[in-house]
């Protein structure tokens, strides 16, 4: 479970930006095509589990604040089956496809930590990682 950073400053915010649509581009050569039915937003009953790393957390919590406290797994940012978090959301959010294998997944996953990793270690961040449904429930457990 992690504690969200504090308020990214505004070079990381910018760093994290264009990392998330290089990856996206990426994604759209190798036709990665998704028809937004949140199935894949209710983690338990998918047999999803995602993780995230405190960069991402922050990033997510700045772009768009959960509607509810997470509840059997099923992520507080998807409203009537769509995701309301679709600027700031993770790596894992980003990369997952039904029509991509799981290989192609992991690799771009992997490769994309790794850019991730040095975004934060450029700024002098540590990073940490924890599950998506239990950060944003101690996030929205915290009082303010
Ligand atoms: S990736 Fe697949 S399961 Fe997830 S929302 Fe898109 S179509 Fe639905
Ligand atoms: S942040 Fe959006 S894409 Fe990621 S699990 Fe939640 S609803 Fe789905």
């Amino acid at each position: 479970m992690l504690s969200p950073l504090p308020r990214l400053p505004w070079a990381v915010r910018n760093e994290i930006t264009n990392l998330y649509e290089a990856l996206d581009a990426q994604l759209r050569i190798l036709e990665a095509t998704c028809r937004a039915c949140g199935d894949c937003c209710d983690l338990n009953r998918f047999g999803h589990e995602l993780w995230l790393s405190n960069l991402e957390l922050a990033y997510l919590l700045d772009s768009a604040k959960p509607g509810s406290t997470p509840a059997d797994g099923v992520c507080p940012y998807r409203l009537d089956g769509k995701c309301t978090a679709r600027v700031g959301r993770a790596l894992g959010c980003r990369v997952f496809h039904c029509n991509l294998d799981a290989a192609s997944m992991e690799s771009i996953t992997e490769a994309y930590l790794e850019k991730m990793k040095k975004i934060a270690t450029a700024h002098g961040i540590d990073v940490e990682y924890g599950e998506l449904i239990s950060s944003l429930s101690n996030y929205m457990a915290q009082p303010g």
